[in-house]
């Protein structure tokens, strides 16, 4: 072992950064000073966590958050320890908490984990955007785009997902253009929506109902139009017994991995049990179900099964299903299946044309608002992150083989263009998608968190 003191930089201290963060801070025993870096100046939160609004619930029930692997009761024990009012241990891990509430559990959880650390173990909260990363055989130089330069001996991406953008052309010159929003997440355009405005959202997904919901407490009265290529919906959690699945023997093929998941929800209802329960068995070894598929099944896959997938596999907490539902029943929210043919702005709304799936002719919208709820998006290449794109152009990493996010090893190394893993540059949480699939939640966030801060708390010497 070395006295040197050695440098981590974390790029993007969203959940993964931030776990990251938490794992180092407990596990590295050496000399190291963590540079946590994100551009937003807020710490902990990340995308998915930053809301206020009580109303926007995790969709994934409070026993199975924990930031940590191997403490299951972690989560549920600073709920006891911040007083949750539930009934009782039960009630508390099968509840559907406030986002908020969850970041708030982050932020304590990096602010413990500084104080526990060992006295040679620093880190440093740095606010910027990095630019530019260039990854050397001595160290890597991270460039902020305020001029600033950081020295580390490892960094790590934790960028999340793109920006997200809208997938239809319309004239942006025009006087309505700022009513087309391509982020809902970064934007005042929820406050100047006017509560009898027609809107149209563009995704049925979990960010379409986060909007809904959001314009339904502010006591929004007119109608909301979803619409997306298949008008499906995600499914409602709802509890049912266990389903275990003992032995894994994974076809290789996605027709064969489908034909085995159904006999298995079919073996279920014959035991009662519902089909969700099933996927909760095999959601834990869903990076070896894609694993064992070669590119053109994966593609087949994103092509054929994703919409229907997504649906099943990231459902909504029971209670925002039922406001979801009552907005459907009264007529206040329409879901319409269909492809957007055209956006114009004319001089009072906006006109969008949809193509409805299985119909001849278009049918027009007329509109006051478009608000992008597509949701997480894959197209690293082509949005505008000047990091991401200088990576690229460098060499300094490559995009997978279906063009999801970045190519990794197995250590988490990130692949350059050239093929070999870069000696000093990792890549954590949704940009690995495409090597891992089932990387987009808490519960397989943070073990890819933690095996590469046991990785990086061993390896230096
Ligand atoms: C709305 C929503 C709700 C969700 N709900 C749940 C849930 O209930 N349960 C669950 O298990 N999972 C949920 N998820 C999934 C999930 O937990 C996340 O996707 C996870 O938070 C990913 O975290 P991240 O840190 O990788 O990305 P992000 O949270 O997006 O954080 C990335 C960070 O990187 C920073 N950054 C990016 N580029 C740069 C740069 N160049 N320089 C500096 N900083 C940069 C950004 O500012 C950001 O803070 C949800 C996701 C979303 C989007």
């Amino acid at each position: 072992m070395t006295d040197r003191c050695r440098r981590i930089a974390i790029i993007g201290a969203g959940f993964s950064g931030t776990t990251l963060a938490i794992q180092l801070l407990r596990r590295v025993t050496t000399p190291t000073e963590i540079l946590l870096i994100d551009r937003s100046g807020v710490f902990g939160l990340g995308l998915a966590y930053s809301t206020t609004n009580r109303d926007h619930l995790l969709n994934v029930h409070a026993g199975r958050m924990s930031l940590f692997p191997d403490e299951p009761d972690h989560f549920l024990s600073w709920l006891k320890l911040t007083n949750h009012p539930a009934a009782n241990d039960a009630d508390l891990a099968h509840a559907f908490l406030p986002r908020a509430d969850y970041g708030k559990y982050l932020q304590d959880s990096l602010a413990a984990a500084v104080k526990a650390a060992p006295l040679n173990v620093r880190i440093e909260l740095i606010t910027g955007e990095v630019a530019t990363l260039d990854s050397g055989e001595h160290h890597t130089a991270i460039g902020l785009s305020d001029g600033r330069t950081l020295i580390a001996d490892q960094a790590v991406l934790c960028l999340g997902n793109p920006i997200p953008y809208l997938p239809a052309r319309y004239d942006d010159t025009a006087s309505l253009a700022g009513r087309v929003v391509d982020d809902p997440w970064t934007t005042d355009a929820l406050q100047r929506i006017r509560p009898d405005d027609q809107v149209a959202l563009i995704g049925s997904g979990l960010t379409m109902i986060d909007i809904v919901i959001d314009l339904a407490g502010r006591g929004h009265r007119g109608t909301l139009h979803a619409v997306s290529r298949h008008g499906l919906l995600p499914n409602a959690h709802a509890a049912s017994h266990a389903y275990t699945i003992d032995a894994f023997d994974i076809p290789g093929t996605i027709r064969g991995q489908l034909r085995w998941m159904r006999a298995h929800v079919a073996k279920a209802a014959g035991a009662g049990i519902d089909w969700r329960a099933v996927i909760d068995a095999v959601r834990p070894h869903i990076q070896l179900f894609w694993r064992a598929l070669s590119k053109s099944e994966r593609k087949r896959f994103l092509r054929h099964c994703r919409a229907y997938w997504d649906v099943h596999r990231h459902r909504t907490a029971p209670a925002v299903a039922a406001r979801i539902d009552a907005l459907r029943t009264s007529g206040q929210l329409t879901v319409t299946a269909g492809r957007i043919a055209k956006i114009e702005c004319t001089a009072d709304k906006i006109a969008l044309s949809i193509a409805p799936r299985g119909e001849a002719s278009e049918r027009t919208l007329d509109v006051d608002w478009i608000l992008n709820c597509t949701g997480p998006t894959s197209h690293y290449a082509k949005g505008p992150d000047r990091l991401v794109r200088d990576l690229l152009d460098s060499g300094t990493i490559r995009l997978d083989g279906l063009g999801l996010g970045f190519d990794i090893a197995p250590d988490g190394k990130a692949i350059t263009k050239e093929g070999p893993p870069s000696s000093r540059l990792y890549a954590l949480g949704p940009p690995t998608r495409g090597v891992l699939w089932e990387i987009t939640a808490v519960p397989d966030i943070r073990i890819q968190c933690a095996a590469l801060a046991e990785n990086l708390a061993t390896d230096f010497g």
